[in-house]
């Protein structure tokens, strides 16, 4: 087994995950990642991540479901050695108003975006406890800090993923693990893709910076965070958002 770090990124085929593989592979990481469906597109993240000469696996994996979850977690040290950093970037939307809002749409984001960070910690901070030495980083966004209309369930969930990741800040932190929260705010992504030309005007005259960030932005946070130079950060809410929540 090599003496190269190890990072796990849930989600890391599109938009804000697949720029985390890339820079923490251009940081010397091996990288696995997983992604829910679309094949094409982790294949090529593997591709250009292979190209900064570490060793990348990309995993189909749906990380609402525990066991799929454990057995990436498994396959990963398995092949790749004790995991260093965890981020876990995988989420979805299923956007509307409350009384839209039907228990459909309301478990599968509750399940993805919060059962997916509870399945993918619980999987991966014993091996990081045993080691006494990790690093978590859970992708949340703003609208788990301020709430966003039309977006209960999506706002419930990244609250919920807030208050996970410091109560785990707080239990695992004499294990030498650190886990911090990243909020972002409105990135150019897949998701945001889906948004009407007028709310995308309206949301960006909203924005100090007057424009959405970039995958690659977050990204940098994040590799910041997973490095050696936090390593006095923990239990932290760090948002990134270009202004739009002053
Ligand atoms: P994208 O829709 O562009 O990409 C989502 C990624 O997550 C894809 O790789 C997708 O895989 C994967 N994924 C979705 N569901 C699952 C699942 N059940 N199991 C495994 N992988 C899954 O999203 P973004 O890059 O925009 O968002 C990334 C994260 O950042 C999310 O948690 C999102 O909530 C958060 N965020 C995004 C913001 C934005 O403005 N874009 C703002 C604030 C937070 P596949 O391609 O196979 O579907």
């Amino acid at each position: 087994m090599s003496d190269t770090k190890v990072a796990l990124v849930s989600g890391g085929s599109r938009g804000i995950g697949r720029a985390i593989v890339l820079r923490l592979a251009q940081d010397g990481f091996d990288v696995g990642f997983c992604y829910r469906s679309a094949e094409g597109p982790a294949t090529q993240v593997a591709k250009e991540a292979q190209e900064f000469g570490g060793r990348v696996l990309p995993v189909q994996v749906d990380v609402s479901q525990g066991e799929e979850t454990r057995a990436w977690v498994a396959r990963a040290e398995e092949e790749l050695g004790g995991v260093d950093v965890v981020v876990t970037s995988a989420g979805i939307t299923r956007d509307g108003p409350l009384v839209l809002t039907d228990e459909a749409a309301w478990d599968e984001v509750i399940r993805t975006n919060m059962g997916g960070v509870y399945h993918l910690c619980r999987a991966a901070v014993f091996g990081m406890m045993k080691r006494r030495s990790g690093c978590i980083v859970t992708i949340s966004s703003v609208a788990g800090v301020y709430g966003n209309a039309a977006q209960t369930n999506y706002s419930a969930s990244k609250a919920g993923i807030i208050g996970f990741t410091r109560a785990l800040a707080k239990e695992v932190g004499g294990h030498g693990v650190r886990a911090n929260v990243v909020a972002p705010g409105l990135i150019g992504t897949d998701m945001t893709d889906k948004l009407s030309e007028q709310a995308r005007r309206r949301l960006t005259e909203a924005i100090a910076l007057k424009r959405f960030g970039r995958p690659e932005e977050v990204a940098e946070l994040v590799a910041f965070l997973s490095s050696d130079r936090a390593q006095y950060i923990t239990g932290s809410v760090i948002e990134i958002h270009g202004g739009i929540a002053i």
